[in-house]
């Protein structure tokens, strides 16, 4: 719908009232998703309740894309898309006819990546909650309904992905009252020190990969430390891990052992 400058405005008070750090951005991307004024005052509506924007306009972009973000699934998060970008360079590098597989893929917004900028590679997402699974095929996605990466073949693999769930059950009471209340709690909890499906996803990710290929996946806080010895126990050599513009800590690249 048109958007004037008052009904911007007007959305834009409205959210940074609510507490929207963001306001005229959202105030935005509501007015455009719209397509009436009815619809536009329930969206205000549920978004000053703290309903994630995502799941209100039905998308977000990541990685310069349009991903669907079905109500209910985790939304993806910009500070995913140095994993993203990095795992579809690794990929590229790889040739053609390469395989990647994403573990947690929730909406499958970083599979969604791989699979337009891995060089033609093919990628399957892979997650436990039938309702992500469901979105991550909306994107256009292979995505089936497992455990970790249960469902795929072993030594099969160039590049293995995950955002899985990394924060300590005890630190969830520090995330956003928002995120809290809506995004689904197995999305973000990791158990008493955060790492307890990332430990999952290393032990996956040995056993998917072949000979060679690479792991990536989120996390944070000094979780590099304690994650070191379970990588090294599981064969891969060549850690890296990249930090966010804050100097935060947000993910690791791990190789397994040439063949
Ligand atoms: N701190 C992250 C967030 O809420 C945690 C995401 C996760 O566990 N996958 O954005």
């Amino acid at each position: 719908m048109p958007a004037p400058r008052a009904v911007l405005a007007d959305v834009a008070g409205r959210l940074a009232a609510a507490g929207c750090i963001a306001a005229a951005e959202e105030a935005a991307e509501l007015v455009s998703a719209a397509p009436d004024a009815h619809t536009l005052a329930a969206y205000v509506a549920r978004r000053e309740q703290g309903e994630p924007l995502a799941w209100i306009t039905g998308a977000v972009r990541f990685c310069g894309r349009r991903v669907l973000v079905t109500a209910g699934v985790f939304v993806p998060r910009p500070q995913s898309e140095e994993l993203a970008l990095r795992a579809a360079a690794l990929l590229a590098a790889q040739g053609p006819g390469g395989w990647a597989a994403d573990l947690c893929t929730g909406s499958g917004a970083v599979a969604s990546h791989l699979a337009a900028a891995g060089g033609g590679a093919t990628v399957v997402g892979v997650d436990s909650e039938p309702r992500a699974v469901d979105c991550a095929r909306r994107n256009g996605i292979p995505a089936i309904v497992g455990d970790v990466g249960a469902p795929l073949r072993s030594d099969a693999f160039d590049v293995v992905t995950a955002v899985a769930p990394y924060v300590p059950t005890g630190a969830i009471g520090i995330l956003p009252p928002d995120v809290q209340r809506y995004e689904p709690r197995v999305a973000l909890d990791g158990g008493p020190d955060g790492l307890e499906l990332v430990r999952r996803v290393v032990e996956a990710g040995a056993r998917l990969l072949r000979p060679g290929g690479w792991l990536l996946a989120e996390i944070g806080g000094d979780q590099d430390r304690a994650l070191a010895p379970v990588l090294e126990s599981h064969g891969f050599r060549a850690v890296d891990v990249w930090h966010d513009e804050d100097g935060d800590l947000r993910g690791f690249a791990a190789q397994t052992t040439p063949g």
